[in-house]
């Protein structure tokens, strides 16, 4: 198992909930893993639930599937 934290990830635009993550490294969040969201409280667009800004696009990143975050659509807190 490695080593990772929780953080919550927030819409930029409304402060409102997107996902809690298990994020590994202690760097920019620059994509989201598909298996390590805990937490998904969007309806799986990759759109914020509650003012619909998109905030991330669908993608591979070494072979699995991941989000990659828009870059100012969203802040983090541990
Ligand atoms: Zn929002």
């Amino acid at each position: 198992m490695s080593n990772f934290k929780t953080i919550k990830i927030y819409c930029s635009g409304c402060n409102g909930r997107l996902y809690e993550y298990h994020k590994v490294g202690s760097g920019l969040l620059v994509k989201c893993y598909k298996d390590r969201i805990k937490e998904d409280y969007t309806r799986g667009d990759l759109r914020c639930p509650a003012c619909g800004t998109a905030f991330a696009r669908e993608g591979m990143i070494r072979g699995k599937p991941a989000h990659k975050i828009i870059q100012g659509k969203v802040y983090v807190k541990s």
